[in-house]
């Protein structure tokens, strides 16, 4: 028996909205949700007064690289800075860890090099290419929660796209099973070579119509198979129409952002600072706020980091050539404090956040015990003052590397507090995480 824990705050993220209330967690887990001053005998109290307290962000799109890609990122470094950041679950991408998780095999190193350093909660996606239908089963029943594809190259040799017949088959052969299908759409038809070294050549080299032919391929893929699909990491605001008619057409589909594209615009981006490269590209403001308009809306279902750290010499710094320089925005720990930082600017709540960045990846991810305070959850909870403002500084940063496009910004938000599965932790403690497998039960378990 673990001990119990009775928290309260003025300001708790519960059914989706902010009000007071108190959680009272036995087992890692919360038993009842009651009124701020619910009398109940615990083990240990916590009152939190006006100081906020959310459900742990769960980010369904981090790319770990481990193993075999360590010297880029590695769990230990990326579950110590996910809990400094208020993130309690992370699931990570297939690649770019080598190898790329595309076999049982490939799983089974992956658990392996994961197994007792991860200071969060883990699970992990599968990797759809071409040739590896065969492994669906196995990498379903291992506990792998749904699968990635790209409709364009992916930059790792080891895993290819998916042609549109391709795609078709393995959504097909993932329908019955109700994981979903996530796609890096960009199609490569529209992509060309930028023109120059600058940012706009970049941007003008992977256009919006990029995005919304490869999200009409997906959406046709859906609705061939019955398959769950999901669009990662969204950049055009204007396929937000095209998703939400799919939606509305009774499609099973979805869509991400990240907190770059809803931060950053294009013309803010400096010369040669290739730390902000990325694909899709980071676009211009007016499609920033379009972006804004499309999460308010619904169009789009949650905000995820895209946490993809590489070498920093790939990057090609401080003259960074954007035609050649690795891509990928590191993120993990400052996501929740980002997205805080210019939601709130436009009117949104705590709710709204946790809704995008919590409940909803946990949803996509086949984790219903995770994202939301509320009975029978776990008791991954994270107090958050929503009116700190500080600077970014990347070498006070968990990730391996201190780079970030974030350097020097100052935020509005910051973690104080973190509870996983009830037990009150920090990065410097002795790590606690599980690996979960679809479902929220342990991987391999
Ligand atoms: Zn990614």
């Amino acid at each position: 028996m673990s001990e119990t824990l009775l928290i309260r705050s003025r300001r708790m993220v519960v059914d989706d909205e902010v009000r007071e209330a108190a959680a009272f967690v036995r087992d890692h887990r919360i038993e009842a949700i009651g009124d701020y001053d619910l009398r109940v005998d615990a083990d240990r109290a916590v009152d939190l007064g006006d100081l906020p307290l959310l459900p742990g962000v769960v980010d369904s799109h981090v790319h770990v690289d481990e193993p075999g890609r360590t010297e880029w990122e590695g769990f230990a470094s990326a579950t110590r800075a996910a809990l400094a950041g208020g993130v309690t679950t992370i699931c990570d991408m297939p690649l770019n860890s080598s190898p790329a998780t595309t076999t049982v095999d490939a799983l089974r190193a992956k658990v392996a090099a994961a197994d007792g350093q991860c200071a969060v909660d883990v699970a992990f996606w599968g990797g759809a290419v071409p040739g590896n239908l065969a492994e669906f089963p196995g990498l379903l029943d291992a506990g792998v929660v749904g699968f990635k594809s790209f409709l364009i190259d992916s930059g790792i040799a080891e895993f290819p796209p998916l042609s549109r017949e391709e795609l078709r088959s393995a959504m097909a052969a993932l329908a019955e099973s109700g994981a979903p299908m996530i796609v890096h759409a960009e199609d490569p038809t529209q992509v060309t070579t930028p023109s120059g070294a600058s940012y706009d050549a970049f941007v003008a080299s992977r256009p919006p119509v990029a995005e919304r032919r490869a999200i009409e391929t997906v959406i046709s893929a859906a609705a061939f198979s019955g398959a769950r699909a999901h669009i990662v990491h969204l950049s055009a605001a204007e396929c937000a129409a095209l998703i939400s008619s799919a939606k509305a057409a009774g499609i099973a589909l979805s869509a991400e952002t990240c907190p770059h594209y809803l931060f950053f615009a294009a013309e803010e981006v400096p010369p040669g600072h290739t730390e902000f490269k990325c694909c899709p590209p980071i676009r211009y403001a007016v499609n920033r706020e379009a972006l804004w308009r499309a999460l308010g809306d619904g169009a789009i279902d949650g905000v995820v980091s895209d946490h993809s750290p590489c070498e920093p010499s790939l990057k090609g710094l401080p003259d960074g050539d954007f035609r050649t320089a690795w891509g990928g925005i590191s993120s993990l720990q400052l996501g929740l404090s980002v997205v805080w930082s210019v939601a709130r600017r436009r009117g949104f709540s705590l709710a709204d956040v946790s809704r995008w960045m919590s409940v909803f990846p946990a949803s996509l991810a086949g984790l219903p015990s995770k994202g939301r305070i509320a009975v029978g959850c776990d008791a991954d909870l994270v107090a958050f003052d929503p009116d700190a403002s500080w600077e970014v500084r990347g070498t006070e940063l968990l990730h391996k590397h201190p780079l970030t496009p974030y350097e020097g910004r100052t935020l509005t938000g910051r973690v104080t507090r973190v509870w996983l599965g009830g037990v009150e932790v920090t990065p410097d403690d002795p790590p606690r995480g599980r690996l979960l497998a679809r479902g929220g039960g342990p991987l391999g378990g």
